[in-house]
């Protein structure tokens, strides 16, 4: 059964990682899919190529998700070309950890400016496309961290515990319009982002996991997939842990 069958779902920062992994299941759901990349341009093109064969439409935009500007031409962009926006997945992020006492208000900013902001750049005007619709999902991916705190990433969990609060704002706002906010916070993923943690550290994290092992990218698609599609329909202003057991 395909479940995501004639909406559009765009994804941000879906070059590589879990969001790449939510184009692809997203696709083999019969959606149609606008992805965001920044600076993986053959990633992404291979990427619009492999989805466009398997028989849905599919684009790529490069676009800056820390940028204001650069999400209100975005939105534009994809209802033009897509006529719909049914789903909205803000993924795109990235880490620059540090001890505070090392953190610099440079990679602070940064952090924040590319987790946290990017969800408000772009749920403001894709929020005002699916108000007109009468119908719409947004996922925002967040990470346990934003629950639970980490050592050396006050930056990251700051942003990420940020997502939390603007999406249960979000849900409360939009749900009279039939319009549903949760969140996804995943746990430790295999992806470019972990792979560049120490030995010592994945060691470390692992003897936390209940199921003793990391997440596949592909693992937080499918959770992802259940609260694009209707199969969640009830289901608003909720945090998802997909961490293996590690938050609880
Ligand atoms: P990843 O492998 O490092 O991929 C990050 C993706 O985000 C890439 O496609 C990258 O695009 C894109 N991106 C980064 N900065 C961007 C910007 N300014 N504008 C647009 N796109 C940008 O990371 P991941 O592990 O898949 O993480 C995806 C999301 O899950 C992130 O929000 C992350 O915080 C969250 N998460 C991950 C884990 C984990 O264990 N991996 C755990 C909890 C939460 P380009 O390559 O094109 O620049």
């Amino acid at each position: 059964m395909k479940l995501l069958e004639n909406k559009t779902a765009l994804i941000t920062g879906a070059s590589r990682g879990i969001g790449r992994a939510i184009a692809t299941v997203f696709a083999q759901h019969g959606a149609n899919i606008a992805f965001t990349y920044f600076s993986s341009e053959e990633k992404a093109k291979a990427l619009e190529k492999e989805l466009s064969a398997s028989g849905i439409k599919a684009k790529g935009y490069k676009s800056n998700a820390a940028s204001y500007e650069e999400a209100q031409e975005l939105s534009k962009a994809v209802h033009q070309e897509f006529g719909s926006i049914d789903v909205l997945v803000n993924n795109a992020g990235q880490t620059k950890d540090n001890l505070l006492l090392r953190l610099s208000e440079e990679d602070w900013d940064a952090v924040i400016e590319t987790n946290l902001k990017s969800i408000f750049n772009l749920s403001k005007p894709v929020s005002y496309i699916m108000l007109k619709q009468r119908k719409g999902s947004i996922i925002n991916i967040s990470s346990i961290v934003g629950m639970k705190g980490q050592a050396g990433q006050a930056n990251y969990s700051a942003s990420k515990a940020g997502i939390i609060g603007f999406t249960k704002s979000i849900a409360d706002e939009l749900g009279s319009r039939n319009i549903r906010s949760n969140a996804i916070a995943p746990g430790f993923i295999e992806t470019d982002m972990t792979e560049e943690l120490s030995e010592d550290l994945k060691t470390q994290f692992l003897a936390g996991i209940p199921l003793k092992r990391m997440g596949s990218a592909e693992e937080v698609a499918n959770s992802a997939l259940f609260l694009a599609s209707d199969l969640s329909s009830y289901v608003n202003g909720q945090v998802l842990s997909v961490c293996g057991g590690l938050n609880r």
